[in-house]
């Protein structure tokens, strides 16, 4: 899972970045509004923390382009205790949850767990796709409820799989969501990575399609 953090003022930055990369997710960075926006508009990500408060373009103004673009990842704003007219604005551009500063760093991971899964048409913390069941919160995948032993990279795969369960990925999707952007894309990890992972989860929970990309079963397939 890849989150775009919109965030200018550095100690916050730094802090939710390390939180974010502590709890599995990869994470591209921005400090002002007009990055921020051809960021979310150019690349592909599973959710966003948008900061309101943005040297250049405010956050408000960036969200409602994204919106008005059809960009439709999942958006958390950060706002000033107080500015609840900005919040009630953003909610209403298109955020789909919001965080009063100062926040404590479990609440803006638990919010973000919820947008993501909410995002993927999920309502319960812990996802279930076949025999497989992944709990967001300790960053854990367990196969018929033995614990899988996951490297970093190998449990981003499966969560992003997962969470996208019945449908076909294409490798570039998985490049796109796996890795950051300063990330060198090399078109032989996303398959050597797969191939890892079904030796973990087993041969059949993960099919290829040629020429198209990856389908991870849903239930009853
Ligand atoms: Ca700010």
């Amino acid at each position: 899972m890849k989150i775009l953090l919109v965030e200018d003022e550095v100690r916050i930055a730094d802090e939710v970045i390390d939180a974010l990369k502590g709890a599995g997710y990869v994470v591209d960075h921005v400090a002002d509004g007009e990055t921020a926006w051809f960021q979310g508009d150019t690349e592909e990500y599973d959710a966003v923390i948008l900061d309101l408060g943005l040297p250049g373009l405010d956050g408000l103004s960036v969200l409602k382009r994204w919106r008005g673009n059809d960009r439709r990842f999942p958006i958390l704003i950060l706002s000033a205790r107080g500015s609840w007219s900005e919040r009630v604005e953003g909610i209403d551009a298109g955020a789909d949850e919001y965080l009063p500063k100062p926040f404590h760093m479990e609440e803006l991971l638990a919010r973000l767990r919820a947008i993501i899964r909410r995002a993927a048409g999920q309502v319960t913390g812990v996802l279930q796709v076949g025999p497989l069941s992944l709990d967001p919160k300790q960053m854990r995948v367990t196969k018929d409820g033995q614990a899988l032993n996951l490297s970093p990279q190998e449990y981003r795969l499966i969560s992003y799989l997962m969470h996208h369960a019945g449908r076909v990925v294409t490798q570039i999707e998985l490049t796109e969501h796996l890795y950051a952007q300063d990330f060198e894309r090399d078109s032989n990890a996303i398959e050597v990575l797969v191939g890892r992972v079904r030796k973990k989860v087993g041969p059949d929970l993960i099919e290829t399609r040629r020429g198209f990309g990856y389908v991870m079963k849903g239930d009853g397939e």
